[in-house]
């Protein structure tokens, strides 16, 4: 097989710009599934932002840092 110097080139130039595409498709993926298992368990607080650790099955959960009442799903008054 002999391959020209265009075609040397053009795979140079090609290769890593593939790469680059791969990687950041894998990197976009692996985010979007940490994301997601991270909402799953833990819940924001709508008062004060804190993160905690919630139940699977618990409608309201209660901040362990300023006692507010959570709803699953969002306030509906608050957003
Ligand atoms: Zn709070």
């Amino acid at each position: 097989m002999i391959v020209s110097l265009s075609q040397l080139l053009l795979a140079l130039v090609i290769l890593p710009f593939l790469w680059i595409l791969v990687d950041g498709l894998f990197s976009h993926l692996g985010e979007r599934r940490f994301q997601r298992r991270q909402q799953r368990g833990v819940r924001e607080c709508h008062l004060c932002g804190n993160h905690y650790p919630e139940g699977r099955k618990v409608k309201i959960s209660t901040c362990p840092d300023c006692d507010a009442q959570n709803v699953r799903g969002g306030h509906r008054k608050l957003g």
